[in-house]
């Protein structure tokens, strides 16, 4: 079984613990949780990190002794949207203390404030037809470091990135019902 921890400070955690505990239905022994303290990390074998609003996350991280723990955390880490700004390197605000868990400069809100969000059919590598992605006030990466694969982009930057086992996405696999990339996620994690 993969034992699953959901960071749980703020953010769209209902439906990354839906999500993940739908792709592992058929993995028996497996498990998905609600993550709020340093101890609940021991023995996870992956670790997402939501949507939401990345300045509030990191504070709460800070708040809550889960900097280190998180930024040390061994598994694999699948990120949306917040989650991907938190796992860069770093990021174009300075509210935002990012983990460093995938070496990339991201940007926050990088579609303008016009566009709340977006929709759109997107090629995404390693999946044989393009998936429904959902931005809402999206993050891009605009520049990605050694040994990170960029999975997807669009005119305005990066989209999709693995790092070994981590995988950020600016958009939201976790909604809309489509979890080919969280099978691909996991797949990655018996590498
Ligand atoms: N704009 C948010 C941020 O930068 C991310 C939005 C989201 O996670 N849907 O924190």
């Amino acid at each position: 079984g993969v034992k699953v921890g959901v960071l749980a400070l703020q953010g769209d955690v209902a439906e990354h613990i839906a999500a993940f505990r739908e792709a592992l239905a058929e993995r028996p022994g497996s498990s998905v949780a609600p993550i709020r303290r340093a101890e609940d990390l021991a023995d996870l074998d992956a670790l997402a990190i939501p949507g939401g609003e990345s300045t509030t996350i990191s504070r709460l991280m800070g708040k809550n002794g889960l900097y280190e723990p998180v930024a040390e955390f061994e598994g694999g880490v699948f990120a949306t949207c917040a989650g991907m700004v938190l796992s860069a390197d770093r990021v174009d605000d300075p509210r935002v203390r990012p983990l460093s868990l995938i070496p990339m400069h991201v940007a926050r809100n990088a579609f303008g404030r016009q566009v709340d969000s977006r929709e759109t059919m997107l090629e995404v590598a390693g999946l044989a037809e393009p998936f429904r992605a959902v931005f809402i006030r999206a993050p891009v990466a605009t520049e990605a470091g050694d040994g990170v694969e960029v999975l997807a982009r669009i005119p305005e930057g990066i989209v999709a990135v693995r790092h070994g086992r981590h995988m950020a996405f600016a958009f939201h696999p976790e909604l809309g019902g489509d979890l080919r990339l969280h099978r691909v996620f996991l797949e990655g994690l018996e590498v």
